[in-house]
């Protein structure tokens, strides 16, 4: 008996042990599935896998993404180059604002084909330059008043020379560049007249200096010597005015030349140096 329940147990136990084998390898399977499917769930929850749809969403939405940023590029540019126009535009008008800003020069002007004239009077300066074809050479008759000022300076004790007189606009091309050259244009600017624009071209104008103290021609120092004193007081009595005083740059556009002398003839000259004023301002052309 015993065996025979042993056996008819070991037969009993290797049924149960099938059973208990296919039901585990039937959990596991079970398990597995469920497994799989959360994991299949769970993947396409993360990756959304109503994945066509999504794709083509983003890919959709990435095609708007990119378009709007090259359409700011673009945008982003235009302003930059609009606010690169406005910045030239400003220039632009401050320098039609303020014409005289470049040096008492108003930029871009062209020599005109006429000299300009205003009551009588031959003008060359920063506004009104000269035709680069006026070729006058040095007046006659402004020598001539000056020979005889210097007569008389000599009889004062003084011996002038008159050492630049007429001088031609590819003279005066050149003496500019040169000052350039040296000096920038913006100091140049101050002492030497762009071709076209200078007084000498009118055969008008007389740079003075002393015989014998050449190291003061063309210096301030000429004005505070006792020739240089004698010609502020008696020039216009020969037609003469000093041309470019002290502190009126803003309105000759030169600095103070203590040797430049412009010929007027003796009335105007002498009307000039009473009323104290530039001839710009004796003009009303300032
Ligand atoms: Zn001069």
């Amino acid at each position: 008996m015993k065996r025979t329940t042993t056996y008819g147990n070991k037969n009993n136990s290797k049924k149960k042990y099938i059973w208990f084998g296919a039901s585990v390898v039937v959990i596991l399977v079970a398990a597995i599935a469920v497994f799989m499917y959360l994991k299949q769930n769970n993947l396409n929850n993360q990756t959304g896998v109503p994945t066509p749809t999504e794709v083509v969403e983003e890919e959709k939405v990435e095609p708007n993404d990119t378009k709007p940023i090259e359409e700011n590029n673009p945008p982003s540019n235009t302003p930059a180059d609009e606010t690169d126009k406005t910045d030239i535009n400003d220039q632009e008008q401050q320098q039609e604002e303020q014409p005289t800003s470049n040096n008492g020069y108003i930029e871009g002007q062209p020599l005109p084909t006429e000299p300009t004239v205003i009551e009588g009077v031959l003008l060359a300066n920063k506004k009104y330059p000269l035709p680069s074809t006026f070729a006058p050479g040095e007046s006659k008759e402004a020598r001539k008043a000056f020979e005889q000022m210097a007569a008389d300076a000599r009889i004062a004790g003084f011996e002038l020379v008159a050492f630049s007189t007429y001088r031609s606009f590819e003279y005066q091309d050149t003496l500019y560049n040169n000052y350039v050259s040296r000096d920038g244009q913006e100091n140049a600017d101050r002492y030497s007249a762009r071709p076209g624009y200078s007084e000498h071209q009118t055969g008008l104008a007389f740079d003075i200096g002393e015989k014998g103290k050449e190291d003061l021609w063309l210096t301030e120092e000429f004005g505070e010597t006792e020739a240089g004193k004698w010609l502020v007081v008696n020039a216009n009595k020969y037609g003469f005015i000093l041309r470019y005083p002290q502190g009126k740059e803003a309105i000759t556009g030169y600095m103070y030349e203590s040797w430049h002398f412009r010929y007027l003839g003796v009335d105007l000259a002498t009307k000039v140096k009473q009323a104290n004023v530039t001839l710009e301002e004796y003009l009303g052309i300032q």
